[in-house]
């Protein structure tokens, strides 16, 4: 298969400017954009940096020894990473998500995690905090994850053979590795829900047609009976570099049409508004659903569009805020936080940037406003942010 790699257009130093709006929003929890959608959900890249060079994420080819990564002095700090979320919260945030690059390799992760964790929530609600990591620190760092308050972690793999593994992450990384990584959430107890199961270990998995969609049933047959989530996720669009091609997308309807050969599976209703994947739970011998044996989502980003409940939000390593998975600017947070803004005005800035908030993308591409999709071409039309940078 030929490769179709896009040099890098650097994306990350436009930003519109933020000037701090005349009339104050206050945070109420009523925060609404423009098409009434609530903000819940805040994903924080806290590195761009990765071990791996998935080539769906980071292609070697660009992401070389010459890439220029952030300097240290550009990233957020924990305490603004803290203060930052606090604000959200306020305005209704529930969920937290770290993310990057890789997480773990952000030196001292869990001191991020206990600040994150005493944040308070407006109605005293619990707050869902969580990361998504490609494992291959876990074993390391589980314990520390799990003392530091990490309720719930997300481990990526995307197949269960090392050499098809190794194609994926492009760095030789084999699947045992990573498989003992989620063995050490498991012993520590992240993810464990007030039953004994894993509902909150989630092992997700990038689908690429062609090159691992073989991997569903092995990978399935893995975890069944483990009482995880496995989640398969449709290859998206997103960044400039990764040579997209509507081709190489399995669309979730036909995943689950390989699946419910094999499996036994019936659709569950959904946790929340705004989650991103449909689920499905296995029936047992008596035909009924059963948590003990795990559950699959589906997440199709490319064939279904979500956007419609779509209430996250992603705040870019170095403190950018964008609305969208595939906006081409993000909200300098970070100058304002270090322009010695007041909670207040920061506060007034959020409120104001999501209450104009009017990104639909993946609706706008169903809708056939978007790039080129269904014509074997790569899609390069609109210059985004890459996600590693930006947050998954
Ligand atoms: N490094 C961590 C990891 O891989 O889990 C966290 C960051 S990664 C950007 C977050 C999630 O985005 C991963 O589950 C990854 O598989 C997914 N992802 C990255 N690029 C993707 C793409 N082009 N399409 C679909 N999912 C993608
Ligand atoms: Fe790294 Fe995660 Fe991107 Fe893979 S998907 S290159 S592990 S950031
Ligand atoms: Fe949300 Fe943008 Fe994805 Fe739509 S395309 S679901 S607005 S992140």
């Amino acid at each position: 298969m030929s490769q179709r790699i896009i040099p890098l257009h650097d994306e990350r130093t436009s930003s519109p400017k933020l000037s701090l709006p005349g009339e104050a929003v206050q945070a109420s929890g009523l925060l609404r954009d423009l098409h009434h959608r609530p903000l819940r959900d805040l994903r924080i890249s806290v590195t761009d940096r990765c071990n791996f060079r998935c080539q769906y994420c980071m292609p070697k080819e660009v992401f070389d020894s010459q890439y220029k990564y952030l300097p240290h002095s550009d990233l957020l700090s924990f305490e603004e990473i803290a203060r930052l979320s606090q604000l959200f919260v306020n305005h209704g945030v529930k969920k937290l998500r770290l993310t990057g690059g890789e997480p773990l390799l952000r030196k001292n992760i869990e001191v991020l995690i206990a600040q994150l964790a005493q944040i308070k929530t407006p109605d005293a609600s619990p707050l869902d905090l969580t990361l998504t990591t490609n494992g291959s620190l876990l074993t390391k760092k589980a314990h520390a994850l799990k003392q530091a308050g990490l309720n719930r972690i997300t481990v990526s793999l995307d197949a269960m053979r090392d050499d098809v593994f190794k194609i994926m992450n492009d760095v030789d990384y084999p699947v045992e590795d990573v498989l003992k990584g989620i063995q050490s959430a498991q012993d520590v107890g992240l993810g464990r829900d007030a039953l004994g199961h894993f509902s909150g270990l989630k092992i997700n998995m990038v689908v690429k047609r062609g090159t691992n969609d073989q991997e569903i049933l092995p990978m399935l047959r893995h975890f069944y009976g483990k009482g995880m989530s496995l989640r398969f996720i449709e290859y998206m669009d997103v960044g400039s570099t990764n040579g997209w091609q509507m081709q190489e997308v399995l669309p979730s309807h036909e995943l689950i049409e390989r699946v419910g050969k094999e499996f036994d599976l019936q659709a569950l209703p959904s946790h929340s508004k705004g989650e991103t994947a449909q689920r499905y739970g296995f029936k047992n011998q008596w035909g009924q659903i059963d948590p003990a044996l795990g559950e699959i989502g589906v997440i199709s980003s490319v064939t279904q569009a979500f956007c419609a409940d779509c209430n996250r939000a992603r705040l870019s390593t170095e403190g950018k805020l964008f609305l969208c998975l595939f906006a081409n600017k993000g909200y300098d947070l970070k100058s304002l936080l270090r322009s010695n803004a007041s909670d207040e005005d920061i506060t007034s800035a959020i409120g104001h940037i999501w209450g104009l908030r009017d990104d639909r993308y993946s609706e706008l591409r169903a809708e056939g406003q978007g790039p080129l999709l269904d014509q074997g071409q790569t899609v390069n039309v609109i210059k985004r942010v890459e996600m590693s940078y930006i947050g998954g």
